[in-house]
């Protein structure tokens, strides 16, 4: 295990380790400095000690050989064979990823593909698209993906492997994960690789406050999550090209714990992620009957309407609704927010807009940092009167 040596012999009791820890992790008992157990080896007090005194002492895998994992694996999110936009998204930054070590791409599809959806792949710069088709597949078993997924991972042993941040990826990741012993990081927004292959996994923590990078140093693969609409779409192939190769499921594979009881179909509803024009109701609204101005402004421009996280929490908007890091990262063409201060949060779900038009009272407000229009000014008024306007527009106005 990896742990914090200290050397007593070169430790002056200075103090100033502790004064640096974030963690209360280290103190002195009975003149001696001791680390406690809310120590995370960050390192922090080492780079402080002017005596040397502190290590952190990592443990390298023994049995891990890390030049034997190589290659990028994307597991294909896909709901009855109609593959997830976040699968084109994953291949995308796998793309970029697999420059530096010119790592092939690999992609994982698990499920009873009755329509042979995966042949949309041939279109993307992927060498093998690994299918393991079969009846029982077509519903989702976490025990059962699991037990395939692992398999196809032993085969191919990627150095990498990307899921989407969606309901089923959030559920498979870690579970995959945990059967290597190796790190997954949720949600990255942003995704880099070392000479040494270590995969440097970007992401919001504390809240949005900080942006952390995590990496797996001593362990293969290296698992990551992402969110949709956070990364580009990969670039296709000139030509499409045979990739396809149809993997023999085992029986033993398919024994599952969970038994499936009963299925309802849950009442489409309208996702936020998908939106090409969204309007934003923030705390700015006062009451939940002034929520028909957004609603007005919505159905005018054929667009949807989503919320911050205070008005979700006041119990006016589902939670499917909310935008930011707790909540869905949307990319519309246009995005019009009404009374949103632009928390980091907040910030974090939609700064990807193409534009960002915001309406707040008070000139200091930080969403106006990344306005392309911000309209300074009460929205009460400014609301009726740009429906109005574009009422009047309307006819001449080509939304597409
Ligand atoms: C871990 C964590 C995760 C979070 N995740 C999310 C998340 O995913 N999404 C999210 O939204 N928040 C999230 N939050 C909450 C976030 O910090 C903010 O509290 C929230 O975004 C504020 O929402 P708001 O902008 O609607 O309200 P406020 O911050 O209260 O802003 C209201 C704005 O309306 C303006 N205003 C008031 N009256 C008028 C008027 N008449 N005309 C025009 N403007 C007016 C005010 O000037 C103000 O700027 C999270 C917080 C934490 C700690």
């Amino acid at each position: 295990m990896s742990k914090l040596l200290i050397n007593h012999e070169q430790c002056i009791l200075c103090e100033d380790c502790i004064d640096t820890c974030l963690y209360d992790a280290l103190e002195i008992c009975d003149q001696i400095l001791t680390v406690n157990d809310h120590c995370t080896l960050c390192g922090a007090c080492m780079d402080t000690c002017q005596y040397k005194a502190l290590e952190v002492q990592k443990e390298m895998s023994q049995s891990m050989d890390k030049t034997k994992w190589a290659g990028i694996l994307v597991y294909i999110e896909h709901q009855q064979g109609k593959i997830h936009p976040v699968t084109f998204e994953l291949i995308g930054v796998a793309q970029q990823l697999a420059i530096k070590h010119s790592y092939a791409i690999h992609c994982l599809f698990i499920g009873n593909q009755k329509h042979e959806s995966v042949k949309i792949l041939n279109d993307y710069p992927v060498e093998k698209v690994w299918v393991y088709d079969h009846p029982f597949l077509a519903d989702y078993h976490e025990d059962v993906y699991c037990n395939i997924f692992e398999r196809c991972l032993l085969k191919v042993q990627p150095a990498i492997v990307l899921i989407g941040g969606t309901q089923t990826g959030k559920s498979l990741a870690p579970a995959v994960a945990t059967r290597f012993k190796t790190g997954l990081t949720a949600d990255c927004t942003e995704l880099k690789i070392k000479e040494n292959s270590d995969l440097v996994q970007i992401r919001p923590a504390f809240g949005g406050n900080v942006m952390a990078r995590i990496i797996t140093p001593a362990h293969r693969p290296q698992f990551a999550t992402v969110r949709h609409k956070i990364m580009e779409e990969a670039v296709k192939n000139k030509k499409p090209i045979d990739n396809i190769e149809y993997c023999c499921v085992e029986e033993a594979d398919l024994l599952s714990k969970i038994m499936i009881l009963n299925e309802e179909k849950l009442e489409h509803q309208e996702d936020i992620t998908g939106a090409k024009v969204l309007i934003v109701a923030g705390q700015g609204i006062k009451n939940k009957d002034d929520l028909y101005f957004v609603h007005d402004l919505a159905s005018l421009l054929d667009g949807q309407v989503a919320s911050t996280r205070a008005l979700v929490e006041k119990g006016w908007f589902p939670y499917n609704k909310q935008i930011g890091l707790s909540g869905k990262t949307v990319k519309p063409d246009l995005i019009i927010t009404c009374g949103v201060s632009g928390s980091i949060q907040f910030m974090a779900g939609m700064k990807g807009a193409k534009n960002i038009i915001a309406i707040n009272n008070d000139q200091d407000s930080s969403i106006f940092s990344i306005a392309h229009y911000p309209i300074c000014g009460d929205l009460y008024k400014v609301l009726p009167e740009l429906i109005k306007k574009i009422k009047k527009m309307k006819p001449y106005l080509f939304l597409t």
